[in-house]
């Protein structure tokens, strides 16, 4: 058997040592410390927000921004239909409805147009929707001039999901610094990793101290143990946090890597008819963490699908929307069948900054076999 192509494997440098190394020696230990200081400075450097915190998961930034926005039950919260279940089950933590946005074709990212018919509609029939939750999917940015100017006609804060697109920009300014916060994840699976974990960025520094302190069981200022909030377990371990630092010193290689296998998968097969790729529009600049590629039918996707599971490659069919997850199917939903047709048709291609060319030599071998 050949040896296994991953979809998105860790890509480590060795440097992260450094920083754990460091962390054992001074034994901190623990969730805080100056690895953990250290990251969230790199990544404040890094996107220019003013402000960041870390904590144990992508997905713990997004519950914690909920309750920052005051997000409570029976609230509804607009986001995007195409995304990971990651983005919206916090809605659900906060027992708030979430009403689900479909994709434009363009960037597959929240339809601004849907957006604002799924606003008035719900003025018209429910109520004024708290918040909006965006998605930049598999690092491409979703149109944010559009969006942003929807968002704010109709006063509206938006929190950027930029889970999958750190070192992405749009027209120059990084993504998950457009809305009032922004969150990153460093699972094993993302760009750069630090095994598992998170970030919230904003330029409000109230947002994030106060995110900080929910995520420490919302302790008071008080020598003994005293509370007055309802708080979390969600900060960030100094030593993952060493990972991460070392990890940030080489995110822009990583970005060129991602989009050098984009590159390499274009060339190779854009020839065939059916097969196409998503294109930056103009002053967009995708990290392209997943290459993805859409056939001509459900049919061919699978049979792509199971030719390269042959040769003990991974790919996976593109995120399953949310309104036709059966766990979200009782919610409102605003969808003209965009998503659902690149859930058929779409296929995510070995990725990773790792995969040497003849890694992919071996892809692009195993999808023409299926195409010629
Ligand atoms: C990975 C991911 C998350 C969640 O991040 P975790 O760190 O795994 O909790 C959220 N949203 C999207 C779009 C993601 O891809």
């Amino acid at each position: 058997m050949k040896n296994k192509i991953w979809l998105s494997s860790p890509h480590l440098t060795g440097e992260e040592q450094k920083y754990v190394t460091e962390a054992f020696k001074t034994n901190w230990v623990a969730p805080l410390g100056p690895n953990v200081n250290g990251l969230e400075q790199d990544i404040c450097n890094y996107t220019g927000a003013k402000a960041c915190s870390a904590f144990s998961s992508g997905t713990a930034a997004i519950h914690l921004a909920l309750i920052i926005l005051e997000v409570e039950e029976g609230d509804e919260i607009l986001c995007s239909s195409f995304t990971y279940i990651a983005m919206i089950n916090p809605i659900r933590y906060q027992k708030a409805i979430p009403v689900l946005i479909d994709s434009e074709k363009d960037t597959w990212n929240m339809n601004p147009e849907l957006l604002e018919k799924a606003i008035l509609d719900r003025i018209a029939k429910s109520q004024k929707p708290k918040a909006i939750i965006l998605v930049h999917l598999y690092g491409m940015p979703a149109k944010m001039e559009e969006l942003m100017a929807i968002a704010n006609k109709y006063d509206i804060p938006v929190i950027e999901d930029a889970a999958e697109a750190i070192g992405a920009t749009y027209k120059g300014k990084a993504m998950g610094t457009f809305g009032v916060m922004g969150v990153f994840s460093f699972n094993g699976n993302k760009i750069i990793t630090t095994s598992g974990g998170g970030a919230l960025v904003s330029d409000n520094q109230n947002y994030i101290k106060k995110a900080t302190f929910l995520a420490t069981q919302a302790r008071d200022d008080a020598p003994h143990y005293q509370h007055s909030h309802i708080g979390y377990n969600y900060r960030m371990s100094n030593i993952l946090a060493g990972i991460g630092r070392g990890q940030m010193e080489v995110l822009d290689d990583r970005v060129v890597a991602r989009r050098k296998v984009f590159e390499f998968y274009k060339k190779e097969l854009s020839q065939f008819k059916g097969i196409t790729f998503v294109e930056e529009p103009k002053g967009f600049y995708a990290n392209r963490w997943l290459t993805t590629i859409l056939t001509d039918s459900f049919k061919t996707r699978e049979k792509i699908r199971l030719a390269l599971e042959k040769e003990n490659i991974e790919s996976r069919p593109l995120w399953k929307p949310m309104h036709l997850q059966p766990v979200f199917k009782e919610f409102p939903a605003y969808v003209d069948g965009t998503s659902e047709e690149l859930f058929e048709k779409g296929l995510c291609l070995p990725s990773g900054s790792n995969l040497l060319r003849e890694d992919l030599v071996r892809v692009v071998k195993g999808v023409k076999q299926i195409l010629k």
